[in-house]
Protein backbone atom coordinates (compact mmCIF):
# COMPACT_ATOMS: atom_id res chain seq x y z
CA UNK A 1 0.00 0.00 0.00
CA UNK A 2 1.08 3.36 -0.83
CA UNK A 3 1.85 6.11 1.70
CA UNK A 4 2.19 9.53 1.31
CA UNK A 5 3.36 12.37 3.62
CA UNK A 6 5.21 15.60 3.42
CA UNK A 7 9.32 15.02 4.05
CA UNK A 8 12.56 16.70 4.49
CA UNK A 9 16.20 14.51 3.77
CA UNK A 10 18.13 14.11 6.64
CA UNK A 11 20.94 11.92 5.08
CA UNK A 12 21.44 9.66 2.60
CA UNK A 13 24.39 7.18 1.11
CA UNK A 14 24.77 5.51 -2.38
CA UNK A 15 23.79 1.91 -2.96
CA UNK A 16 24.80 -0.46 -5.63
CA UNK A 17 25.10 0.74 -8.96
CA UNK A 18 22.16 3.62 -9.26
CA UNK A 19 20.39 3.23 -5.95
CA UNK A 20 20.32 5.67 -3.01
CA UNK A 21 19.21 4.24 1.06
CA UNK A 22 17.70 7.57 2.56
CA UNK A 23 16.77 8.23 5.77
CA UNK A 24 14.24 11.30 5.81
CA UNK A 25 11.86 12.95 8.76
CA UNK A 26 8.07 12.62 7.24
CA UNK A 27 5.41 15.01 8.75
CA UNK A 28 2.59 11.69 9.32
CA UNK A 29 4.76 9.02 9.88
CA UNK A 30 7.77 10.12 11.87
CA UNK A 31 11.70 9.19 10.53
CA UNK A 32 11.65 6.45 8.13
CA UNK A 33 14.55 4.84 5.75
CA UNK A 34 14.01 4.32 2.70
CA UNK A 35 15.64 3.14 -0.37
CA UNK A 36 15.30 4.93 -3.61
CA UNK A 37 15.89 2.63 -6.92
CA UNK A 38 18.02 4.26 -9.36
CA UNK A 39 17.38 7.26 -7.90
CA UNK A 40 21.03 8.35 -9.20
CA UNK A 41 19.44 8.06 -12.61
CA UNK A 42 15.52 8.27 -12.90
CA UNK A 43 15.36 12.02 -13.77
CA UNK A 44 11.55 11.69 -13.95
CA UNK A 45 10.64 10.17 -10.62
CA UNK A 46 13.74 12.05 -8.43
CA UNK A 47 15.95 14.12 -10.55
CA UNK A 48 17.80 16.50 -8.23
CA UNK A 49 14.91 16.58 -5.46
CA UNK A 50 15.72 13.95 -3.16
CA UNK A 51 18.39 16.09 -2.08
CA UNK A 52 19.06 17.83 1.75
CA UNK A 53 17.53 20.97 2.00
CA UNK A 54 14.33 20.64 -0.43
CA UNK A 55 10.58 20.18 1.02
CA UNK A 56 9.00 17.52 -0.84
CA UNK A 57 5.60 15.39 -0.36
CA UNK A 58 6.84 11.65 -0.78
CA UNK A 59 5.73 8.39 -1.76
CA UNK A 60 6.51 5.63 -0.48
CA UNK A 61 5.41 1.85 0.11
CA UNK A 62 5.90 0.47 3.64
CA UNK A 63 8.19 -2.31 3.69
CA UNK A 64 9.52 -4.30 6.74
CA UNK A 65 13.33 -2.89 7.08
CA UNK A 66 14.25 -0.19 4.24
CA UNK A 67 10.62 1.23 2.48
CA UNK A 68 10.69 1.50 -1.07
CA UNK A 69 10.60 5.10 -1.98
CA UNK A 70 8.43 5.22 -4.92
CA UNK A 71 8.75 9.63 -6.07
CA UNK A 72 9.03 12.59 -4.79
CA UNK A 73 7.02 16.61 -5.80
CA UNK A 74 8.64 19.54 -4.60
CA UNK A 75 6.71 21.55 -2.25
CA UNK A 76 9.89 24.40 -1.33
CA UNK A 77 13.51 24.59 -2.24
CA UNK A 78 15.83 26.04 0.48
CA UNK A 79 17.90 27.15 -1.87
CA UNK A 80 20.12 30.06 0.18
CA UNK A 81 21.45 27.06 2.09
CA UNK A 82 22.32 24.69 -0.65
CA UNK A 83 24.31 28.30 -1.84
CA UNK A 84 25.37 29.64 1.13
CA UNK A 85 28.41 27.96 2.83
CA UNK A 86 27.65 28.86 5.96
CA UNK A 87 23.80 28.90 6.23
CA UNK A 88 24.57 24.91 4.32
CA UNK A 89 26.84 24.41 7.74
CA UNK A 90 24.39 25.37 9.85
CA UNK A 91 21.22 23.25 7.63
CA UNK A 92 23.40 20.48 7.85
CA UNK A 93 23.74 20.69 11.55
CA UNK A 94 20.20 20.96 12.38
CA UNK A 95 19.46 18.65 9.97
CA UNK A 96 21.94 15.84 11.77
CA UNK A 97 20.43 17.25 15.31
CA UNK A 98 17.20 15.74 14.01
CA UNK A 99 18.86 12.59 13.19
CA UNK A 100 20.05 12.13 16.54
CA UNK A 101 17.26 12.91 18.38
CA UNK A 102 13.75 11.62 16.82
CA UNK A 103 13.99 7.38 16.71
CA UNK A 104 12.63 5.78 13.65
CA UNK A 105 8.98 4.82 13.13
CA UNK A 106 7.53 7.50 15.95
CA UNK A 107 5.50 10.29 14.32
CA UNK A 108 6.04 13.75 15.80
CA UNK A 109 4.19 16.15 13.92
CA UNK A 110 5.58 18.84 16.05
CA UNK A 111 9.23 17.68 15.16
CA UNK A 112 8.63 18.02 11.95
CA UNK A 113 7.17 21.55 11.86
CA UNK A 114 9.89 22.76 13.42
CA UNK A 115 12.25 21.11 11.56
CA UNK A 116 10.58 23.37 8.36
CA UNK A 117 10.22 26.44 10.56
CA UNK A 118 13.87 26.43 11.37
CA UNK A 119 15.30 25.79 7.85
CA UNK A 120 12.76 28.94 6.47
CA UNK A 121 14.00 30.69 8.57
CA UNK A 122 18.16 29.96 8.25
CA UNK A 123 17.37 30.07 4.33
CA UNK A 124 16.58 33.82 5.06
CA UNK A 125 19.42 34.09 6.80
CA UNK A 126 18.35 35.48 9.75
CA UNK A 127 20.90 35.19 12.57
CA UNK A 128 21.90 31.76 12.51
CA UNK A 129 23.06 31.11 15.97
CA UNK A 130 19.89 32.33 17.53
CA UNK A 131 17.93 30.42 15.05
CA UNK A 132 19.99 26.94 15.37
CA UNK A 133 19.73 27.58 20.07
CA UNK A 134 16.50 27.86 19.51
CA UNK A 135 15.56 24.46 17.29
CA UNK A 136 18.55 23.07 19.70
CA UNK A 137 15.73 23.72 22.94
CA UNK A 138 12.79 23.09 21.04
CA UNK A 139 14.08 19.83 19.42
CA UNK A 140 15.01 18.75 23.12
CA UNK A 141 12.25 19.20 24.57
CA UNK A 142 9.96 17.73 21.67
CA UNK A 143 12.18 14.62 21.42
CA UNK A 144 12.06 14.34 25.75
CA UNK A 145 15.61 15.35 26.84
CA UNK A 146 14.55 18.81 27.87
CA UNK A 147 17.23 20.76 29.83
CA UNK A 148 16.38 22.27 33.28
CA UNK A 149 16.83 25.73 33.27
CA UNK A 150 15.23 26.86 36.10
CA UNK A 151 15.67 24.79 39.56
CA UNK A 152 18.28 23.04 40.42
CA UNK A 153 18.89 19.52 39.25
CA UNK A 154 20.34 18.18 42.53
CA UNK A 155 18.23 19.64 45.30
CA UNK A 156 15.62 20.79 43.10
CA UNK A 157 14.94 23.80 45.33
CA UNK A 158 17.38 26.58 44.60
CA UNK A 159 17.39 28.40 41.76
CA UNK A 160 20.74 27.87 39.49
CA UNK A 161 21.82 30.95 37.48
CA UNK A 162 24.99 30.37 36.01
CA UNK A 163 26.63 26.26 36.53
CA UNK A 164 25.11 23.83 33.99
CA UNK A 165 25.39 19.88 34.05
CA UNK A 166 25.36 18.26 31.12
CA UNK A 167 25.47 14.97 32.67
CA UNK A 168 23.05 16.13 35.19
CA UNK A 169 20.78 17.49 32.57
CA UNK A 170 20.54 21.23 33.85
CA UNK A 171 21.60 24.17 35.65
CA UNK A 172 22.98 23.46 39.27
CA UNK A 173 22.71 25.55 42.39
CA UNK A 174 25.62 27.47 43.72
CA UNK A 175 25.76 25.30 47.14
CA UNK A 176 25.11 21.88 45.13
CA UNK A 177 27.79 23.13 42.87
CA UNK A 178 30.48 22.32 45.55
CA UNK A 179 29.48 18.86 45.69
CA UNK A 180 32.02 16.44 44.70
CA UNK A 181 32.20 14.96 41.28
CA UNK A 182 29.57 17.09 39.55
CA UNK A 183 30.73 17.82 35.65
CA UNK A 184 29.80 21.32 35.57
CA UNK A 185 30.07 24.00 32.71
CA UNK A 186 30.63 27.65 33.44
CA UNK A 187 27.68 29.89 31.44
CA UNK A 188 26.69 33.34 31.65
CA UNK A 189 23.12 34.55 32.87
CA UNK A 190 22.26 35.78 29.57
CA UNK A 191 22.26 32.38 28.07
CA UNK A 192 20.44 30.75 31.11
CA UNK A 193 17.80 33.50 31.28
CA UNK A 194 17.72 33.58 26.96
CA UNK A 195 17.04 29.81 27.11
CA UNK A 196 14.38 29.51 29.58
CA UNK A 197 12.85 32.45 27.79
CA UNK A 198 12.85 30.01 24.99
CA UNK A 199 11.41 27.41 26.82
CA UNK A 200 8.71 29.85 27.53
CA UNK A 201 7.60 30.60 24.57
CA UNK A 202 8.85 34.36 25.67
CA UNK A 203 10.44 36.37 23.17
CA UNK A 204 13.96 36.99 24.39
CA UNK A 205 15.06 40.38 25.38
CA UNK A 206 18.76 39.28 26.23
CA UNK A 207 21.90 39.53 24.36
CA UNK A 208 22.42 37.56 21.18
CA UNK A 209 23.53 33.80 22.05
CA UNK A 210 26.87 32.75 20.89
CA UNK A 211 28.51 30.03 19.50
CA UNK A 212 29.51 28.89 22.50
CA UNK A 213 26.24 28.33 23.47
CA UNK A 214 25.54 26.05 20.58
CA UNK A 215 28.25 24.32 21.21
CA UNK A 216 27.33 23.68 24.97
CA UNK A 217 23.54 22.03 24.03
CA UNK A 218 25.41 20.11 20.83
CA UNK A 219 27.48 18.31 23.64
CA UNK A 220 24.29 17.86 25.52
CA UNK A 221 22.65 16.36 22.51
CA UNK A 222 25.86 13.95 21.99
CA UNK A 223 26.06 12.96 25.60
CA UNK A 224 21.92 12.23 26.20
CA UNK A 225 21.35 10.85 22.91
CA UNK A 226 25.07 8.77 22.56
CA UNK A 227 25.50 10.28 19.41
CA UNK A 228 28.56 12.39 17.90
CA UNK A 229 26.99 15.14 15.31
CA UNK A 230 30.31 15.04 12.96
CA UNK A 231 28.62 18.44 11.15
CA UNK A 232 29.69 20.67 14.28
CA UNK A 233 33.45 20.18 13.31
CA UNK A 234 32.62 21.96 9.99
CA UNK A 235 30.43 24.38 11.06
CA UNK A 236 33.15 25.54 13.67
CA UNK A 237 35.21 25.84 10.68
CA UNK A 238 32.83 27.68 9.03
CA UNK A 239 31.64 30.30 11.99
CA UNK A 240 35.62 31.38 13.88
ZN1 LIG B 1 21.00 22.76 44.32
Amino acid sequence: MIKTSEALLLRSINYGEADKILVLLTEKFGKISGIAKGARKSLRRFGGRLEPFVHFRLRFRKKPGLNLIEDCEVIEVFSTLRESVELFSWGSFILETTDALFPEDEPNKEAFSLLIRTLQTLDKGISPIHTALEFQLRSLSLAGYEPSFEVCVICKERIGDTLFSIKKGGVVCAECAKTKGIDLVSTSYSFIKGCRNIIKGVRSECSEPTFEDVKLLKRFTEYHTEKELKSSKFLEEVVS
